[in-house]
């Protein structure tokens, strides 16, 4: 395969230059395009023209979540209807569902990249694609094939669940790769595990898309069907949709496509830049988008920038991992928590396992009080309780500043779901 689907720039100089051209292209798109696109602008005192550099970017104004539900149902769409070939929603679990529209260029182009997704992941022609992720009005299901089929390795679209039917395509078929959420991965290595099939299937590689991971739980999944990597794939409805960037094999952090949005990282409270490397909330700009481009959107999600080079020698940068959504924030006792920082410290203790519950309670007292439930790892015996609940208490205190109950509870007694795994249950008054 001698096709490649990475930036035709080499250089960062070179990327900030086509950075700046779709910039100043999607300020006059949208400007020209959409009334209240231009509104807003106008608003701003900024227009097409004030565009002269990438640091006036800062001049623009931010366009939110809100703005997407106040045009309901198709928002900020800045061409003319006849233009528009497709429509995903999102899956609305606030509010009403965000609605986006795409041209044809804007389904080739996040085609364009999804197959970098692959390329990324050194996928090979021969390789065999088991698709377990949502069809439908959602954006997953179809963009995962779409990369996959423009990339040449071939798609199995399975779709999500019916573990069933996956473990006997994974041994019919012999897949070589599988894209699926994080909390879907488990139960599947779980269920190879069971069956005691792992012999009997060629799994090699894993993309998951959509959810936080912690690194217990890849662990446990890398070991139990002995992948030789697990990728992490962004992306949400608004950016359309997942493949916006992907981990190389190094795995010190997602590569993005900066030659399709340009990504800030900002305070959430402030909206002033962070500084290179702390954690804050990803702010995209759209460089090459039609039907809706994106100006300074606030995603809520929090990562941070990784500074300089990736061994791999891509000219794409890198950011972490999503550690969470500045609206999962919870304040617990005056400190700031993101439930992504309690995965970090579970992840460093050897002896318990990837899921976990953090429940926080008002008591008679007045005070709130926060009960971490984990799970032993496989194997391990309650008598190992005293030593690793304190362990867990200690960590929790050092790195996040607080104290919490810890209660050990059996391997596979929590939950576990297709889908988003709940984790953080709210029981304080409001
Ligand atoms: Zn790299």
């Amino acid at each position: 395969m001698t096709k490649t689907f990475m930036p035709r720039v080499e250089t960062q100089k070179e990327l900030k230059k086509l950075q700046l051209a779709g910039l100043k292209w999607t300020v006059g798109h949208a400007y020209h395009g959409s009334p209240s696109y231009r509104a807003k602008l106008d608003e701003a005192g900024v227009g097409p023209e004030s565009i002269r550099t990438l640091e006036d970017l800062e001049r623009l104004p931010f366009t939110s979540a809100g703005d997407l539900r106040e045009e309901y149902p198709f928002p900020l769409l800045s061409v003319p209807f006849e233009d528009v070939v497709r429509m995903h929603a999102s899956s609305g679990t606030t509010g009403k569902r965000k609605v986006l529209c795409y041209t044809q260029k804007d389904i080739d182009d996040w085609t364009h990249f999804f197959a970098r997704c692959y390329e990324m992941a050194q996928l090979a022609a021969e390789d065999r694609v088991q698709l377990a992720v949502g069809y439908g009005i959602w954006t997953a299901g179809i963009s995962f094939q779409m990369g996959c089929e423009a990339y040449g390795a071939m798609a199995v679209p399975a779709g999500p669940g019916n573990l069933d039917m996956q473990c006997q395509f994974l041994m019919d078929f012999q897949s070589t790769v599988m894209c699926c959420t994080a909390s879907m991965g488990l139960l599947m290595a779980e269920e190879v595990n069971r069956r005691g099939i792992k012999d009997k299937i060629r799994l090699r590689k894993m993309i998951f898309g959509s959810e936080r991971s912690s690194d217990a739980m890849r662990n446990r999944i890398k070991d139990l069907l002995g992948l030789d990597h697990l990728f992490d794939i962004p992306g949400m409805t608004e950016l359309y949709g997942p493949g916006t960037g992907l981990d190389c094999i190094h795995h010190t952090g997602i590569h993005y496509w900066a030659d399709y949005y340009i990504l800030e990282i900002l305070a959430p409270e402030t909206l002033a830049p962070v500084p290179e490397g702390e954690t804050g909330e990803m702010v995209v700009t759209t460089l090459t988008k039609e039907a809706v481009p994106l100006i300074r959107y606030r995603t809520r999600d929090l990562t941070r920038l990784i500074p300089g080079q990736c061994q791999c020698g891509s000219v794409l940068p890198r950011h972490d991992r999503i550690l969470g959504r500045s609206d999962d924030m919870i304040i617990f006792r005056a400190v700031n928590i993101y439930p992504g920082q309690v995965d970090h410290v579970l992840s460093g203790i050897r002896g318990i396992g990837s899921e976990y519950q953090i429940i926080l309670d008002r008591k008679e007292d007045g005070r709130d009080y926060m009960t971490l439930k984990v799970e032993r790892d496989h194997g391990v015996q309650n008598d190992r309780d005293p030593e690793l609940t304190k362990k867990i208490g200690e960590e929790i205190k050092k790195q996040i500043l607080v104290s919490a109950t810890v209660e050990l509870l059996g391997y596979g007694s929590l939950p576990r779901s297709e889908r988003k795994s709940r984790r953080v249950f709210d029981n304080r008054e409001q």
